[in-house]
């Protein structure tokens, strides 16, 4: 069978990452991976694009999520309702807006910002949460992929898990030509948030940048010849990429291993130092990558931590074994 072809639409989203890349593939059937947020600019511009390729949104069979974010899960509520939804079992809270599962997230990073040291004055958890939402949809999954799962219409492509930006992050990879249409996985303009996530299975807080360095170090091993991303270009210098990427992440890790060296800092601590112009404006963003290089230190048993007065502090465990490799 032919190699079919990618298809990229670009839609534009209010948010600091600028337009989203969504991509049309004509197999047997046609699917759509990810839909762009639910604006009504965005959903004029897809309607607008499609119809230059003779199509309209009745026309898209099936969605394929590769995560739950607004700007790629929003303009879901467009769609008829008899197109197939398909991504991560872990979409479906956030796509569907369980308010249960809201209420939870919310109680959730209200007791975690507080023992990582987050001011009561700052912009709350709550609403934080309830942002997040603002321009998602209201749909559920119609079928759930996980790891090495096919997907009908779509021949010749393999669900990988690739948690880290998000837990239900998949890249889907075409094993024949080594395409992969790798969602926010791996960007050109800037590196990808690995972002903190209440845990969807058992009680344990997820390490998203665990997940995410683990995902990465996947992607080297695979022969990919381009990768379709969500955002900016196509990318073909993908090992030079990753290993930039690496060698960014373990230069910040350094970066807050110093700031521990003298005296036990909680995370906010940290995040301040470490983000001086930016941790106000974005608190949760900027807390998760600072968490992120906390537990990569602590993984490497670099630091430790530990709770006083209901608050985590974090130190130096061995100095003698720190290196910068
Ligand atoms: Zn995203």
């Amino acid at each position: 069978m032919k190699d079919e072809k990618v298809i990229p639409i670009s839609i534009p989203t209010p948010f600091a990452v600028g337009d989203v890349n969504i991509y049309l593939l004509k197999g047997e059937a046609l699917t759509l991976i990810d839909a762009g947020p639910k604006t009504k600019e965005a959903a004029a511009v897809l309607k607008s694009k499609l119809l230059e390729l003779n199509l309209t949104l009745e026309d898209i069979d099936q969605v394929v999520l590769t995560h739950h974010h607004a700007d790629h899960a929003g303009l879901l509520d467009e769609f008829p309702i008899d197109t197939a939804v398909i991504g991560h079992p872990f979409n479906e809270p956030y796509i569907s807006q369980d308010p249960v599962f809201i209420e939870k997230q919310q109680t959730f990073f209200t007791y975690l910002f507080k023992r990582f040291g987050v001011p009561a004055d700052m912009e709350s958890a709550s609403l934080t949460v309830k942002r997040s939402y603002r321009l998602s949809c209201k749909r559920s999954l119609t079928k759930a992929v996980t790891e090495g799962s096919r997907i009908d219409g779509l021949e010749g492509w393999k669900v990988l898990e690739t948690p880290g930006h998000a837990s239900s992050h998949i890249a889907l990879y075409h094993e024949k030509s080594g395409r992969m249409l790798g969602g926010d996985l791996l960007l050109k303009p800037s590196s990808s948030n690995p972002l903190l996530e209440m845990p969807q299975k058992g009680e344990k807080r997820p390490a998203p940048l665990l997940d995410y360095l683990a995902s990465l170090e996947r992607l080297l091993d695979l022969p990919l010849s381009v990768v379709f991303p969500g955002h900016g270009e196509s990318i073909t210098a993908i090992r030079e990429l990753i290993k930039r990427r690496l060698e960014k992440q373990r230069n910040r890790a350094s970066e807050v291993y110093s700031m521990i060296a003298d005296s036990p800092l909680t995370a906010f601590e940290i995040c301040r130092k470490l983000f001086p112009a930016v941790y106000e404006k974005e608190l949760f963003l900027t807390m998760s990558e600072t968490v992120g290089q906390l537990d990569d230190l602590e993984t490497r048993g670099l630091i430790t931590s530990g709770e006083t007065g209901g608050l985590v502090y974090y130190m130096i465990k061995q100095v003698e074994k720190w290196q910068t490799d």
